[in-house]
């Protein structure tokens, strides 16, 4: 099992899967858990909070281990608002080598040499990502689905936060705690 992180696993581009970044399951939730603590200290236009609840919704407590894995051209982007977001997601990336909010894991302390690895690698992802890739309906189909979830629509909530760990949560909740 685990999860991989592809940048568009659809496309036949050579050797475009050589970019995948494969990581077990337990791997991935640390992995989102430093991105969830980075982007929660980070995030302040709505499209760098969708980030953040793009990502909060990878949560294996709740979609089951290794069903969470995602290809960068599916999140949100926003051709309005492209440069500024993906400035910021390497910003995220950053903070999360920087340890941003790893104060607040009570419970364990990330692999740091694991878990820069990993950073790099969907660094790479990251950079990799231009306009012209953005899949116009992402976005929208995105929200339409994050919307079914009614009273529960973090969007629609005002992207509220973990109180414990200060990040943003998704639909059922913070992606560290289930809070
Ligand atoms: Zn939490």
């Amino acid at each position: 099992m685990g999860n991989r992180i592809c940048f568009n696993s659809e496309s036949t581009q050579e050797g475009i899967r050589d970019l995948d970044l494969k990581m077990t399951n337990g791997g991935t939730s640390v992995f989102i858990n430093v991105l969830c603590l980075s982007g929660g200290r980070l995030a302040e236009t709505e499209s760098q909070k969708r980030f953040m609840v793009f990502l909060a919704e990878q949560n294996q407590e709740i979609y089951g281990n290794g069903t969470i894995g995602f290809d960068i051209v599916e999140m949100p982007w926003d051709k309005n608002s492209f440069g500024e977001d993906k400035a910021f997601m390497l910003r995220v990336i950053e903070g999360a080598r920087k340890k941003l909010g790893w104060e607040t894991l009570l419970r364990y302390t990330p692999n740091e040499e694991r878990i820069y690895d990993d950073l790099s690698k969907f660094q790479k992802l990251i950079e990799r990502m231009t306009a012209d890739d953005i899949i116009e309906a992402s976005l929208s189909e995105w929200l339409s689905d994050i919307s079914k979830s009614a009273e529960k629509d973090p969007i629609r909530c005002g992207f509220p936060k973990c109180k414990i760990h200060d990040a943003y949560i998704g639909v059922y909740g913070c992606q560290i705690c289930m809070e």
